[in-house]
């Protein structure tokens, strides 16, 4: 079982977490932070900051590295962590885990480029440039879907661009972050990187704290707490909230590939992740076919315990999700989607003891139907029909969300559209929504706000931007 922060917490203050696939099963026990302590926290991580912005660039890169790679060492230990207390698939958690070394590496390299620039002079003798500062003490909260590959989207660019981190992890999912943070501690300076377990009170406390960046990565609802929160000591933000993604097919010459990656993008991580592909939109005459597509492919998919062979879909995170993915599903029923496959637990009884939930194919529902609206973080795929392209187009738009969304087509004026109109801040054209460790990770409207957190655009939120005027005595 791992332990964290348990020896120096009182008996209130420990909370434990449960392996999702068999709830008897205890996983962790961690020490929660109290709001009341974030002050001192705040306090070592400034103390830590000035000296760690203070060091030539190249050698903190080098430190971040070393770190990058200490963790990499661990890479088995932290899949494994995030198998027993999230429930992926292991072969999942080891694509999460090699995912977030990935980008990590991509940080340090964007991290190391050029980040100012001079300007065309306007006075004689004056030289004007522009050039970025570490902005500070970053406060980071984060989801349990994702237990390495969030808090290391945060934790590297972070120091990299020399600011100290405090980062409270979902109190569902801690024990990956806090292997991350082991795994660093003889190699950063004290204070510099703090991790703070604890439930939601703890997350405000932070936002409160005085950091000078809060970055956030949950559901719109918590967001928007933390936005308004954040309002009160005017921190920079960076929201990455949910998604209602959608797969517009308009022409696939290969369905069977086509459905091969709507299915994957729906599937993993058993539809717990804010980039799962939930709507699928289809022209009419085709709607069948790809239902009965995709219901193959649904029903092909082995529930289990992530650690068991063969297993290709986990439990859900906790009997709470369970029970929201499942009155989702039923809603949906009872406003006309019909259920072609799932729609409750599996009927294997080996899987009772766990969270699971039958892969779900709804169809025949209209744009209103809450599957067609509402973020489901499940096993849940709802197809709808259209009936032209602007239907569909105007069905691909008809969410408040702005995430990711791919389009299957060979029309080079529809892809063109697609390109130009989707509302969304990823748009991907003949693949799933599995995005690069390089590019941009980014949701606009209920999806995110402000800079994103992967790509050269994390420099906008992790750094302050200054104007300097050099001038001649
Ligand atoms: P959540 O909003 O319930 O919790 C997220 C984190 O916020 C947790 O650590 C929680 O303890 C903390 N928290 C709760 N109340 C808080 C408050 N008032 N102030 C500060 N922190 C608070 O989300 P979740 O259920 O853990 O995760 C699922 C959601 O995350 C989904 O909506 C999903 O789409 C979203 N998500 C988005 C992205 C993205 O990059 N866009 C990635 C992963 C998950």
């Amino acid at each position: 079982m791992f332990e964290f922060g348990c020896a120096t917490a009182t008996d209130a203050e420990v909370f434990e977490t449960r392996n999702p696939a068999r709830h008897s099963e205890r996983v962790g026990r961690y020490g929660a932070v109290t709001p009341q302590d974030v002050a001192g926290h705040v306090t070592a991580a400034r103390r830590a900051q000035r000296d760690w912005a203070a060091l030539p660039v190249t050698a903190r890169l080098h430190r971040v590295g070393a770190f990058v790679d200490a963790v990499a060492a661990q890479a088995d230990a932290i899949a494994r962590a995030i198998t027993r207390e999230q429930g992926k698939p292991l072969a999942e958690a080891r694509g999460e885990t090699a995912k977030s070394l990935d980008e990590a590496r991509q940080m340090l390299a964007i991290a190391g480029q050029p980040l100012g620039a001079v300007h065309a002079s306007a006075r004689p003798g004056v030289l004007p440039m522009s050039m970025r500062r570490p902005r500070g003490v970053i406060a980071a909260i984060t989801p349990w879907n994702f237990p390495i590959l969030t808090p290391m989207r945060k934790v590297i660019p972070a120091l990299a661009f020399g600011n100290a981190i405090l980062l409270k992890p979902s109190e569902l999912a801690p024990a990956a972050a806090f292997l991350m943070a082991e795994a660093g501690r003889d190699l950063l300076p004290e204070g510099l990187l703090q991790l703070l377990p604890g439930d939601g009170a703890l997350g405000a406390a932070l936002v409160a704290s005085g950091a000078e960046g809060v970055t956030f990565t949950g559901s719109v609802g918590t967001g928007q707490a933390v936005f308004r929160a954040a309002a009160e000591s005017l921190a920079e933000l960076s929201l990455e909230l949910g998604g209602k993604n959608a797969a517009l097919i308009h022409d696939a010459p290969d369905l069977d590939a086509c459905l091969d990656q709507i299915s994957a993008a729906a599937f993993l991580c058993s539809g717990q992740r804010c980039t799962a592909i939930s709507r699928v939109i289809v022209p009419r005459d085709l709607a069948e076919a790809v239902t009965e597509g995709l219901v193959a492919r649904a029903e092909a998919l082995v529930p289990g315990d992530g650690f068991a062979q063969g297993v290709t879909l986990g439990p859900l995170v906790s009997a709470d999700q369970r029970a929201r993915v499942d009155a989702l599903v039923q809603q949906a029923r009872a406003a006309g989607a019909r259920l072609c496959t799932g729609g409750g637990a599996p009927d294997d009884p080996a899987l009772s003891e766990g969270h699971f939930y039958a892969p779900t194919i709804l169809d025949r529902m209209d744009a209103g139907n809450p599957a067609a609206r509402e973020e489901i973080f499940g096993p849940v795929i709802s197809v709808l029909a259209s009936d032209s392209l602007e239907h569909a187009f105007a069905l691909l738009n008809d969410t408040d969300f702005g995430l990711t969304s791919a389009l299957f087509s060979t029309d080079a004026c529809v892809i063109n559209r697609f390109i130009a109109e989707s509302g969304s801040g990823m748009l991907h054209v003949n693949h799933g929504t599995t995005p690069d460790s390089n590019m941009p990770f980014v949701g606009i409207r209920n999806s995110g706000v402000g800079a994103c957190s992967v790509g050269p655009g994390a420099a906008a939120f992790y750094t302050t931007e200054h104007a300097v005027y050099l001038g001649t005595p």
